[in-house]
């Protein structure tokens, strides 16, 4: 039981539907671990309520706020400031109150996507330094957009993003036009079912990430990829799915002999653990909240 008193600081976490998340667990593990009085809760917002509850982020002096679907697109025009990145992709997922000088919360709300900051903190911390690198990318969603325009801003040399021709087809256009306006990565848009060219590219590139959902309920027992051929040893395969912990997709690199496979628990912790300090100011240990969270 927390020990909550008349000093505690509110985060939020607004979205609909949202009591399955995990987001208020991990949030209160670290800030009790980093001896923060702070708790997050969880509220059910929505696109009616959330010009309100934006604006209670204001009125109660709270630290901020997490923000998840429906409202990751529609935030901004709530909001005082946008950080570059969560301006390029369109969706913003945390909300700072930010400080004044004496570290008083001032009202002025600035919003951020940490989920491209999670999914690169993450592959930073398996000791890998993408700048420069060759990427293929499925996916033009939520999750995809955000690795896409952070990496692209951080460095990434070139990027060829893949998707079906369905309704995000049209998005990842405009993501590659975005990030080659705005950055200095050169990206491009391809049809998911030109399997001739995902297999050239993937031989060419360095990182390999798929951020589709597909491998994971209901489409736990597919792959994007048709064969583990299509790998090579010394890619760098990720997905962002983490439950299952390991798709199918990633049992196909395994056999085609990668040896650096990750699942999307790093990035699903790390943009936690980023909000966390940007609301705090405090970084959380991160193996300690890897061994909690298991
Ligand atoms: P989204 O709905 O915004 O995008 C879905 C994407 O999947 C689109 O590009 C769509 O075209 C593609 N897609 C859908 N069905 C497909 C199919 N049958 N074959 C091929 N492509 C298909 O979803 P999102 O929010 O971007 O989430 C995508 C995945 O990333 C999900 O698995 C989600 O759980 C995961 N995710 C993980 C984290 C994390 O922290 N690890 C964060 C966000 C999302």
């Amino acid at each position: 039981m927390p020990n909550i008193t008349g000093h505690t600081e509110l985060v939020g976490l607004m979205a609909y539907p949202i009591r399955h998340s995990q987001s208020p667990s991990t949030h209160n593990l670290a800030y009790d671990k980093n001896g923060d009085d702070v708790i997050q809760l969880a509220f059910e917002v929505d696109n009616d309520s959330l010009k309100d509850a934006v604006q209670a982020i204001r009125a109660l002096k709270m630290l901020g706020s997490n923000i998840s679907m429906p409202n990751k697109t529609v935030v901004h025009q709530y909001l005082d400031e946008v950080d570059e990145a969560a301006r390029l992709c369109g969706a913003i997922n945390t909300v700072v109150n930010t400080r004044d000088e004496n570290g008083n919360v001032t009202g002025k709300l600035k919003g951020y996507n940490t989920d491209g900051m999670g999914y690169w903190q993450g592959i930073k911390e398996e000791g890998i330094d993408f700048k420069g690198m060759k990427m293929v990318l499925i996916g033009t969603g939520g999750a995809a957009t955000a690795i896409a325009v952070r990496g692209a801003l951080d460095g990434l040399g070139e990027l060829a993003i893949f998707n079906i021709k369905d309704k995000f087809y049209a998005r990842g256009e405009e993501i590659v036009e975005t990030i080659n306006k705005n950055t200095n990565c050169k990206a491009s848009m391809h049809d998911l079912a030109d399997k001739d060219l995902l297999k050239k590219l993937m031989q060419e590139a360095d990182i390999f990430c798929d951020a589709t959902g597909v491998g994971m309920h209901p489409l736990e027992d597919l792959s994007n990829i048709p064969d583990p051929s299509y790998f090579k040893k010394d890619l760098i395969v990720t997905d962002t799915v983490y439950a299952p912990r390991e798709t199918v997709m990633m049992k196909q690199a395994k056999e085609a002999g990668c040896t650096r496979v990750y699942n999307g628990m790093s990035m699903m912790l790390f943009q936690a653990l980023i909000a966390i300090e940007l609301y705090t100011g405090k970084s959380t240990p991160v193996d300690y909240m890897k061994e909690k969270l298991g």
